[in-house]
């Protein structure tokens, strides 16, 4: 790995489970499952431990020195699957992030979002995401944005939600995050984006390496992000492209993993728990370069 020494925030992208509600046909959450190994939300210390190391490395000397982060404050955002399915583990994670003095975030489907839960959640977090690709029965039908029982996303209850977050915590940040595939590109997400009124939209393209048949054209694409042009200010387009080794991202079994473009499905790293995080995070392909480019265009953004 090359070396630089920009001074950037460092995201962790933790996916704690790879179980969902929902069965979105692009949905890249499936991660090779290590007989030997369990996920770490059984077992709350666990995930303690977890971020515990997580921050330790992040804020260590060595990963200033060899990975050029300079983050002295690095922020843990837990994504799925849906990790509100877990909303214990997900607690103590973020319980114990906030100890550490570590920022928290979350990205989750919204559909567990309860004014309850949003309560005792926003305290806790700097940044909270919701992920959505329509607001049209139909195109979320057809993605796959549907429960067992048929159930979509309610977006009215999300939106009373949303206002309970606010109230509770009024510097957190609310992200919207759409995927943009074969299904939605021609939607208008407009209501969707007034609705939820992020402070950033997040703009991705759907990987064409998890399901060939739901990527989109580069027109298609950008017919998409020019659609929505109003919405400029608070938009970040990420191409599929720029996601190749640019994210830090750990699995449900804690182990680094990257989406190589030289290899087929991931590669991942030893357990975190078992080597050590410096070890772990060496045994993985990820571009600093591209990390940090991608950083500065969406200051200090990564999720
Ligand atoms: S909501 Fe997210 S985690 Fe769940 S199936 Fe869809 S893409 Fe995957």
């Amino acid at each position: 790995m090359s070396t630089t020494s920009h001074p950037v925030p460092v995201v962790v992208n933790w996916h704690l489970t790879e179980a969902c509600n929902f069965s979105c046909r692009y949905c890249y959450a499936h991660w090779e499952r290590a007989e030997s190994i369990k996920d770490l939300i059984r077992e709350e210390h666990q995930v303690r431990a977890l971020v515990t190391e997580l921050g330790r490395f992040f804020r260590s000397d060595e990963a200033a020195r060899k990975f050029g982060f300079q983050g002295v404050n690095p922020r843990l955002n837990i994504a799925g699957g849906e990790p509100l399915l877990f909303p214990s583990a997900l607690q103590t994670a973020i319980h114990q992030a906030r100890r550490l003095g570590i920022r928290a975030s979350l990205i989750t489907n919204g559909s567990f979002l309860t004014e309850e839960l949003c309560e005792s959640l926003a305290p806790g977090l700097d940044m909270l995401g919701v992920s959505i690709d329509s607001g049209n029965v139909d195109t979320n039908n057809l993605i796959g944005r549907v429960d067992s029982h048929g159930r979509l996303l309610n977006l009215d209850s999300l939106s009373r939600s949303f206002k309970v977050l606010r109230r509770c915590n009024p510097a957190l940040a609310v992200k919207l995050n759409t995927v943009v595939n074969r299904l939605n590109w021609q939607d208008d997400l407009s209501n969707v984006v007034d609705l939820v009124e992020p402070e950033k939209w997040k703009i991705l393209r759907a990987l064409p390496l998890v399901d060939q048949s739901t990527s989109v054209t580069d027109i298609q694409f950008q017919a998409f992000v020019a659609r929505h042009a109003a919405y400029r200010s608070i938009a970040v387009v990420e191409d599929s492209q720029d996601m190749q080794e640019s994210y830090i991202m750990v699995d449900p079994q804690g182990r680094f993993f990257q989406n190589s473009p030289y290899s087929v499905g991931y590669q991942y790293s030893q357990p975190i728990l078992e080597v050590g995080a410096e070890k772990a995070f060496e045994q993985v392909n990820f571009d600093p370069e591209r990390f940090l480019s991608r950083y500065s265009k969406e200051a200090g953004d990564a999720t």
